[in-house]
């Protein structure tokens, strides 16, 4: 049977654990993080696919089960595997997708590897998903692909099926045209891009730069309203006006170009803070911290997250203001990805002398001014952690929005806490109340921390209350509902072109 909505996205929609030699497919229980959010759309829709990768020795294996069909909470679905080899993800996902399109997309031009890049295999892999996408689609189905490792994917499925309903999502940043346009291949992304229907970003920036890279490089104009901002929306913005979709034209083609941050599970993570199993992790922090203030910084080990400029800071803090050795500690969780690669073990690595180098500095027997967590820590006693953190600091030079921030916010349903924030980071435009610091300057990051630890407790409790009302204002829920109302408007432009 084919579907109304199929998703494009690389990851399949469970996990994969051996149990006894065997392989089993286990439902990821916890409705935070994107595959959830995105699943959550089954409930909208009579029939639903999601296509991606999952690895295979033999990609012409007949035992391969290609299809499956997955009933679970968020009801039954299809899930289409496409067989890919080892070599092939190596290529597409962490060659093309990790070491070029990865630092472009985040402004690090000085990390681009271009040279390892095998164009015609990240087409191949990009063909095999357009195939499976317009298998599984009926003549009505919106197919929405995720992500940059997917860029090629809606020129495709337009070339098989012309009358498709296209939508692309970046979760990533999007960079100036000047950066973007580093990429050699930068035309043929865009005007696969351009065969989309909707393209969506999280914020009107990357949505602006996005148009202007588009314009820059084919005929492609804004036929309506212009996108709020191309610089940083002002903190305050009111909802609807961030997310005013463009539209683009190009050869007879119109695409809505819009911006609607994913946020947390807003109502999800309360509810968590709430339950006795964390109340119980929370005791059990605050016992073995006694009267430490913990400051909690929680990001995954990459050049973007600006872990090292802040353990900097933190040696430079605890140099400066001598009264707080003893009385602070610095959680600072910072986890690795799967597969090795240079550039990402050059960071942990920065991070592991560094820490120690302020453990040796300035630790003794009694006092550890930081801990450095390397292994990812299960959701809900980060919960629990939040909740004992006086300070949460999130430092990233770029990041395309930043769910940590959020996640603290809503976790503080004792309406207190202090929110530390790059400007760099996506929510920031969203999120009102937060101590806004430039990790691309001492004195501004210097003065940040400062400034949160200094705070007063009245001050720092309204501050929260406005985080969390921003927090709120952009949670999945308010995604789900943006995303519902710009298919809409795409169906009733397809329909308007019929
Ligand atoms: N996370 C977690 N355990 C950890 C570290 C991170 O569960 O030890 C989760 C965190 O709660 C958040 C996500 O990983 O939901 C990271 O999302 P974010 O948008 O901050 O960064 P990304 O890694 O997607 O760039």
């Amino acid at each position: 049977m084919k579907s109304d909505l199929v998703i494009v996205y690389h990851r399949q929609p469970y996990e994969e654990v051996e149990v006894d030699g065997q392989i089993v497919l286990r439902e990821n229980k916890s409705p935070n993080g994107i595959v959830p959010t995105m699943k959550s759309f089954f409930g909208q829709v009579s029939t639903a696919s999601w296509i991606a990768w999952k690895l295979a020795e033999d990609t012409n294996n007949p035992d391969f089960e290609r299809v499956i069909e997955i009933d679970d909470t968020y009801g039954k679905y299809r899930v289409s595997r496409l067989p890919l080899r080892a070599e092939q993800v190596s290529s597409f996902y962490h060659v093309s997708s990790k070491e070029a399109f990865w630092p472009i997309l985040h402004s690090f031009k000085e990390k681009y590897n271009y040279d390892p890049v095998d164009w015609p295999a990240f087409r191949e892999v990009n063909w095999a998903f357009a195939e499976a996408a317009a298998a599984e689609a009926n003549d009505d189905a919106v197919i929405w692909i995720h992500d940059y490792n997917l860029w090629l994917v809606p020129g495709y499925v337009r070339q098989l099926k012309p009358n498709a309903k296209i939508a692309f999502f970046h979760h990533t940043p999007f960079p100036s045209a000047d950066l973007f346009n580093v990429l050699p291949w930068r035309e043929e992304i865009l005007r696969s891009l351009l065969a989309c229907d909707i393209v969506g970003f999280h914020i009107p920036r990357y949505a602006a730069n996005f148009a202007s890279a588009a314009r820059s490089l084919t005929s492609a104009d804004v036929t309506r309203t212009a996108v709020v901002s191309e610089e940083m929306t002002p903190v305050g913005t009111a909802l609807s006006e961030r997310t005013v979709p463009v539209r683009l034209e190009h050869e007879g083609h119109e695409v809505i170009v819009h911006s609607n941050p994913v946020g947390t599970n807003f109502d999800y993570i309360e509810e968590c803070a709430r339950a006795e199993d964390v109340k119980e992790k929370i005791e059990e922090i605050r016992a073995e911290i006694g009267d430490l203030r913990l400051i909690v910084s929680v990001a995954r080990t990459d050049y973007t997250k600006g872990n090292i400029e802040q353990l900097e800071t933190y040696e430079r803090l605890l140099e400066r203001r001598p009264e707080l050795h003893g009385k602070i500690r610095l959680m600072h969780v910072s986890v690795g990805a799967n597969r090795s690669m240079t550039a990402y073990e050059e960071v942990q690595r920065s991070i592991e002398e560094i820490s120690g180098r302020i453990n040796g500095r300035f630790g003794s027997f009694e006092w550890q001014p930081v801990s450095l967590i390397s292994t990812a820590i299960p959701f809900r006693d980060l919960i629990a952690y939040y909740r004992v953190a006086d300070i949460c600091w999130i430092t990233p030079l770029c990041d395309g929005l930043n769910l940590v921030a959020s996640e603290y916010c809503a976790a503080r349903t004792d309406g207190s806490g202090r929110l530390i924030l790059s400007e760099f980071a996506g929510c920031a435009i969203l999120l009102n109340g937060a101590i806004p610091v430039n990790p691309f300057s001492h004195a501004s990051m210097n003065s940040a921390i400062d400034q949160a630890l200094d705070m007063e407790d009245e001050e720092a409790r309204g501050r929260m209350a406005l985080l969390r009302k921003s927090s709120k204002s952009f949670d999945v829920g308010a995604w789900t509902r943006g995303q519902l109302e710009v298919f809409e408007e795409a169906r009733r432009g397809v329909a308007e072109r019929a």
